[in-house]
C-alpha cells in the first residue's frame, strides 16, 4: 500500500493524512496540483479511528456530526454514505455519588446527533480511494523542516526527504510545534502553537459489543451519566440497523489514573454491569482506546483536562511565516467549527483558498 518511492520535489507537502489533510489533498488533486502527503501512522484517519468487530464498525474516536455542518454533508452526499440518527429511544440512566443507579429519567441526551453506518472511516476509505496512491505515503513520521533557497526541505523520521514550495501543518498545532525548524520559527508563532489544546486529546474511549441489545430491550436507550466513573458518559454505538451490538461510554478518569489497562477494564466492566444489569457485565469484546498516550494526537500539555470548547482559530502569530511558505490545517484552526470533522474540512477548505489564489496572484 504504501511502496510508493517519495518524489524529490512537489509544490505542496501536507504534513498528516487525517480528515483535514485528505480533503485538503482532494481539493488540490481536483484543481491539478502537485502535492504529498506524509502520514506518520501505518493508517490515514488520525483521530478517525473505526474499530471493526463482526459486521460492526465502531467508532473510537469522533462519531457524531450535526445539522448546520455543510462540508461534512457535502461530502457523505457525495460519496454515497449511509447516514442514520443516534439511537435515543427509553430512558437515561443515572449513577450518583452513593452509586445509587437511578433510572427513572426520560431524557435522551445525543438525540439529534447522526452517524455513519459503519463507522466514520467510511469517509476516509472512500477520500483515499479517490486520491492517486502515488501521492499518499503512510508511516512517513516529519521530525524537520527547512528553508533552503525559497522552498522548503520537509525531513522524515526515516532520513528521507522532499523539496516543496509550500508545506501544511494539517495536525494539531501542538504537534507541528514539537518539529525541528530551521531556521527556528519566531517564538511568538512556537508559544501560539503550542497554547492551542488539541480537542479530545486528553480523552478516552470504552466500547463494550454484545450480541443483543438487552439494554433497548428492556427500555432503556443507552444514554447513561455517572457521578462515580470511570465513564462519565455512555450512550449506544450500535451499528444502523443490525448487531453486534455496543454501548460505548468517555472515560473521565484523568489520564494518569488511567494506565493500569488490566484494572481499568475490570472497573469498565463492574460499572457497565451497575449500569446496565448482569448482562452488560461480559461483552464479547471491550475495546479501549486512550488517546492521551497516543504521540500522533496529544502532548504532555494534552493530559491538562479542559473543560470547555476552546475558541479556535487561526492566531496572527502563525500567519505569513517563512514568507508564506507555511501553511497551517486541521480542526485546531479552523474559526467556525474548530475542533468538529466539520472544522477539519473547513479548515482544508481556507487552507486550499489560500494556496489556490497563490497561484492565480503569481
Ligand atoms: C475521542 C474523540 C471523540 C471525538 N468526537 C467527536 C465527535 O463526535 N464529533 C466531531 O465532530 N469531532 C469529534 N472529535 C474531534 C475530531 O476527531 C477532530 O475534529 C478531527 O478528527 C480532526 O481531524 P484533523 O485532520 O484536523 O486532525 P487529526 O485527525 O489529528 O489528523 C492529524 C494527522 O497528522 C498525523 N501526524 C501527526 N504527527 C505527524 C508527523 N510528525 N508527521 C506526519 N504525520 C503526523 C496524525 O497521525 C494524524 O493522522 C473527537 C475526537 C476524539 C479524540
Amino acid at each position: 500500500m504504501n511502496n510508493h518511492r517519495l518524489a524529490d520535489q512537489t509544490g505542496t507537502v501536507i504534513i498528516g493524512g487525517g480528515l483535514s489533510g485528505l480533503a485538503l489533498a482532494d481539493i488540490l488533486a481536483t484543481a491539478g496540483e502537485d502535492f504529498v502527503v506524509l502520514e506518520a501512522r501505518d493508517r490515514f484517519g488520525g483521530r478517525i479511528l473505526t474499530q471493526q468487530f463482526g459486521a460492526g464498525g465502531f467508532d473510537m474516536g469522533p462519531a457524531w456530526f450535526w445539522d448546520g455542518q455543510p462540508r461534512i454533508a457535502r461530502m457523505i452526499e457525495r460519496f454515497g454514505l449511509s447516514v442514520f440518527e443516534q439511537f435515543y429511544d427509553g430512558t437515561l440512566t443515572f449513577e450518583d455519588q452513593a452509586r445509587q443507579v437511578h433510572r427513572e429519567r426520560g431524557f435522551a441526551s445525543m438525540r439529534g446527533s447522526y452517524r455513519l453506518d459503519n463507522g466514520l472511516a467510511a469517509l476516509i476509505h472512500a477520500l483515499v480511494a479517490a486520491l492517486p496512491p502515488e501521492r499518499l505515503h503512510l508511516q512517513s513520521q516529519v521530525t524537520a523542516v527547512s528553508r533552503e533557497n525559497e522552498r522548503c526541505r520537509v525531513t522524515l523520521a526515516s532520513g528521507d526527504s522532499i523539496v516543496a514550495d509550500h508545506v501544511v501543518f494539517a495536525l494539531p498545532p501542538r504537534l507541528a510545534a514539537t518539529l525541528t525548524f530551521t531556521p527556528p520559527l519566531p517564538i511568538a508563532a512556537t508559544n501560539a502553537m503550542s497554547n492551542i489544546a488539541t480537542w479530545m486529546a486528553g480523552q478516552a474511549k470504552a466500547l463494550a459489543v454484545y450480541d443483543t441489545p438487552f439494554w433497548r430491550e428492556a427500555g432503556f436507550s443507552g444514554d447513561a451519566h455517572s457521578r462515580v466513573g470511570p465513564m462519565v458518559e455512555v450512550h449506544d454505538a450500535s451499528p444502523a440497523d443490525h448487531g453486534p451490538y455496543a454501548l460505548f461510554g468517555f472515560i473521565g478518569v484523568p489520564p494518569q489514573g488511567r494506565k493500569d489497562e488490566a484494572l481499568l477494564r475490570e472497573h469498565l466492566k463492574r460499572q457497565f454491569e451497575r449500569l446496565f444489569g448482569p448482562k452488560a457485565a461480559d461483552p464479547n469484546e471491550l475495546f479501549v482506546k486512550d488517546w492521551a498516550f497516543d504521540p500522533h494526537t496529544s502532548t504532555q500539555a494534552d493530559l491538562e483536562p479542559l473543560f470547555a470548547h476552546p475558541t479556535y482559530g487561526l492566531p496572527d502569530a502563525m500567519q505569513n511565516l517563512w514568507a508564506g511558505a507555511l501553511h497551517f490545517s486541521g480542526t485546531e484552526v479552523a474559526p467556525q467549527f474548530g475542533g468538529y470533522i466539520e472544522g477539519a474540512l473547513e479548515a482544508a477548505e481556507n487552507t486550499a483558498a489560500t494556496l489556490l489564489s497563490e497561484k492565480v496572484d503569481s
